[in-house]
């Protein structure tokens, strides 16, 4: 038998945390094995107790006043000594930029493999577990296995249910001993906020997006107004970026990938490197003048037309259906 057993969770982002525990528990229940999660930080006590509610068996502190903020160093340091003591056999990681940054350290430093991005999770007959994840910028999806473990992956937002909370689950809470944590190579000299949208895109749940068909920045306004009504963002392709200026970020391969409720995206071609960051949107609207604008092979939604008449019109219909309700 294996020396590597149970199954570890880890996030800083507490909505992906709770997705993890779901998907967690899920292949823990199938490989009949314990659903852990290490809570670094200092005095985090109270959120260990919060955790095992949402399904953890058991909970790691590690508490430091060197874990206060997150820096790379230090987590990565005490995760890699947690992995090498404890002998898990897959350690789920949230694919946000500091996850990312985190799971791949921590494969390089432990000498496995990680799986980025993964879409979907599963275990075969043998008890092997399948990872898959899209490749060739959304041009194909690839079944993995790992051969050796701990078996290091990361997952993105939304991808699976959030794990609920159980006012009578109980898990066994320890703390971590003996363990190195590594200074920081760098120090935080200051912290200051940038303008950003109040909620990021990869959280929106209504995005509107615009691209090339419109013609000048001032243009937005109508999408801006669609978003407002619908409660959600505005987003942008990357030549409005990268070749326009108009905006620092956009969605698409090389940008945010969201997973919206709604997508509405107008006056984009929906060419592949676009697509590629939407795919996972629940019903897609396409409005474009062109019926053959590659965005239709995807679209749940088809308006053609021009997106200066029909995005004002849809505002104008949402609007009085809202009042009327
Ligand atoms: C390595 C690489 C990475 C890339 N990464 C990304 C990425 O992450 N995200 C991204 O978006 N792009 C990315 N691109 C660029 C991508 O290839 C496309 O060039 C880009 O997505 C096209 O943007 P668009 O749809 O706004 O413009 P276009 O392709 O020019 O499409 C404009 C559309 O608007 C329609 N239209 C025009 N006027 C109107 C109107 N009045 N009403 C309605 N419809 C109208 C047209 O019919 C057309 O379909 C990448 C490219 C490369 C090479």
């Amino acid at each position: 038998m294996s020396e590597y057993r149970g199954i570890w969770v880890y996030s800083e982002n507490k909505e992906l945390m709770l997705e993890l525990l779901g998907k967690g528990s899920e292949l823990a229940g199938k490989l009949n094995t314990q659903l852990t999660v290490p809570v670094l930080g200092h005095e985090a006590r109270e959120h260990a107790k919060e955790l095992a509610g949402y399904g953890a068996q058991k909970i790691v502190i590690v508490d430091s006043p060197q874990l206060r903020e997150f820096q790379v160093e230090p987590y990565l340091s005490v995760l890699t000594q947690l992995t090498q003591q404890h002998k898990p056999e897959l350690f789920l990681i949230g694919s946000t930029r500091r996850g990312k940054e985190l799971a791949a350290r921590l494969a390089a430093r432990l000498n496995v493999g990680c799986i980025p991005d993964c879409q979907e999770l599963d275990v075969d007959d043998q008890g092997r577990l399948l990872a898959r994840r899209i490749v060739y910028g959304g041009n194909a999806i690839v079944t993995q296995v790992f051969r050796i473990k701990p078996q290091i992956v990361t997952i993105p937002r939304r991808r699976f249910e959030k794990a609920e909370y159980t006012e009578t689950s109980k898990g066994e809470i320890t703390a971590a001993e003996n363990l190195q944590v590594e200074p920081s190579k760098t120090e935080i000299v200051e912290v200051k906020p940038i303008e950003v949208a109040e909620t990021k895109i990869e959280e929106a749940r209504m995005v509107v997006g615009g691209g090339r068909g419109l013609d000048k920045k001032e243009d937005f306004k109508i999408l801006d107004e669609l978003a407002q009504i619908l409660g959600g963002q505005v987003g942008y392709t990357r030549p409005l970026a990268e070749d326009r200026k108009w905006f620092t970020e956009w969605v698409g391969l090389s940008g945010h990938t969201i997973s919206p409720e709604l997508y509405i995206a107008c006056g984009i071609s929906g060419v592949i490197q676009h697509v590629a960051g939407i795919r996972d949107s629940k019903i897609v609207v396409a409005i474009n003048k062109d019926p053959e604008a590659p965005i239709m092979e995807m679209a749940d939604y088809i308006v053609i037309g021009d997106l200066y008449e029909i995005v004002p019109a849809l505002s104008a219909a949402l609007r009085k259906l809202l009042a009327s309700t």
